[in-house]
Parts: structure tokens; sequence; C-alpha cells
């Protein structure tokens, strides 16, 4: 099984607009994927429509196998997800952020407390545990995000721009955190505008133009071709 398959995805907005245009997509297991492409291209419909943030039109959407259709809750085990948009309640403690998502998966408040500190010392937030979420700079809050979707441990993590508006010394520490949850087995699958981040990361690259796919193929290939 694929981590993530999509095939004939469509999506048109209440508005009318058809932000999608019939996507298929195919990422294996253990894979570093990023979805490439100008902004208002249908990156973060995509995704969201993934993480079932965005309702869809049409088409299929399985992830390790489950279809978000019929089977949301067993897709939603294997996904860790972190949004463009900072989305925790902003005077929550930065400890109970992570607790509290592991317990919308029925993880036991002990192991949640085990699997927190883990992350928030990987990321570099222990130190800020007890601290509300407001009070964290910018870079800090991406940081939360991240711990707070890997809380459960998901096999596929998604992350849509995780480095917009993060300064070049944070994106790089960023960097080495996600190839290192690849390279343990987490597989990944980013968004990004910058050609820059899916080359120094990613083993596939997808671009999409428009709502379409207009290119899929290794990094290899891609660079080999510019
Ligand atoms: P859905 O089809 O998923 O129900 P809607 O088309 O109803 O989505 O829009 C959801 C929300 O997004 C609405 O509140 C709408 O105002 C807002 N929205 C509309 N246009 C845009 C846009 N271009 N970018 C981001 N959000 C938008
Ligand atoms: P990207 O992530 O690649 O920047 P998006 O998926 O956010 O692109 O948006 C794709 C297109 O859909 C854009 O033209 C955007 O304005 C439009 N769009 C996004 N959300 C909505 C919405 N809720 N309602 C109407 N149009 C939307």
């Amino acid at each position: 099984t694929n981590a993530l398959e999509i095939e004939g995805l469509t999506k048109t907005y209440g508005s009318g607009f058809e932000a999608l245009k019939g996507i298929d997509l195919h990422v294996a297991q253990g894979d570093f994927f990023a979805l490439l492409g100008p902004n208002g291209a249908g990156k973060s419909t995509t995704l969201g429509i993934v993480c079932s943030l965005v309702t869809k039109t049409a088409g299929k959407v399985k992830v390790f196998g489950y279809d978000i259709d019929t089977h949301l809750s067993d897709a939603k085990l294997h996904l860790g997800v972190v949004p463009q948009e900072f989305n925790f309640n902003q005077f929550e403690k930065v400890f109970d952020i992570v607790t509290i998502q592991a317990g919308y998966y029925g993880i036991p408040l002990k192991k949640a407390a085990v699997s927190a500190e883990k992350y928030l010392k990987k990321l570099g937030l222990w130190d800020k545990r007890n601290t509300p979420a407001r009070m964290l700079s910018g870079g800090m809050k991406r940081r939360l995000m991240i711990a707070r979707a890997l809380v459960h441990e998901p096999k596929l993590l998604i992350l849509d721009e995780p480095t917009a508006g993060v300064d070049i010394e944070l994106r790089r520490s960023m960097w080495s955190f996600l190839e290192e949850m690849n390279r343990q087995g987490t597989t990944i699958i980013l968004t990004t505008h910058y050609l820059e981040e899916a080359e120094a990361l990613c083993r596939n690259i997808a671009i999409i133009d428009r709502g379409r796919i207009i290119r899929n193929t290794s990094k290899r290939e891609l660079l080999q071709q510019l």
C-alpha cells in the first residue's frame, strides 16, 4: 500500500472557482515528497482535502489504504498534519497543547506525556513547556505545531509550507529534523513554493499549476531538465 493515493481529485469552491481539475498522486511509504507550485496553484486545497479540513467535489483519497470517505478515523490515526496557520489555543500552555491533542486519539495520559516530552525536547521547546503559546516567537509556534502533529506517532506527516516566514537558521534546523524523521521511517509530504526547499529535502516532486499536476518525477530527473 502507498502512504497516499489520490485519484481524479477535483475541487470547486462554493464561489464556483475550480481549484483542482483532476489530480492524481501516489506517494510511496518512506518517501519524502514535495508538492511544489506557485501561490494559488491548489497545494493547500489538495492537502486540506487529504486531512479532511476541506470537502472534495469528486475523486478518491486513500491514506495507507484507508479511504477517507469510508474509513476516515483509520486514515486520521496514520496522519499528522501541520497546517499553515497557527490553530492552537494561544492561552493554553505548550505541554498541554500537545497532550490534549494526544487525547483526541485516545492515547492514555501517561503515554501522551512521554510522547509530548520526546517531541518537545527534539524540537527545542522543552524549556517552554509551561509557557502559554501566545508568548512564543513565530518560529517556536511553528515547532509547536510540528510537535503536536507527531504526538500520536503517525506514519505520514503532512506539512503545508512548513518554513514560510521562518528565518534561515530555523529553516535549516527544521530541515534536519524532518530529514531525521524521514530516516526513521516517517513518510513526509510537504507543500512549498521554494524550489530550493524541495531540492534540499525531497526525493520525489510533483509540480502543480492552476489545479493540475504538470510534472511528477524524481528530484534527480527534474534537476537534470532545469
Ligand atoms: P467549501 O466548498 O469547502 O464549503 P466555501 O467555498 O464555502 O468552501 O468557502 C469556505 C470559506 O472560505 C468561506 O468562508 C469563504 O469566504 C472563504 N474563501 C472564499 N474565497 C477564498 C479564497 N480565495 N481564499 C481563501 N478563502 C476563501
Ligand atoms: P496554494 O496552496 O497552492 O497557494 P490554494 O489551494 O490555497 O493554493 O488555492 C487555490 C486556489 O483556490 C486559489 O486561487 C485560491 O484563491 C482559491 N481558494 C482557496 N480557498 C478558497 C475558498 N475557500 N473559496 C474560494 N476559492 C478558494
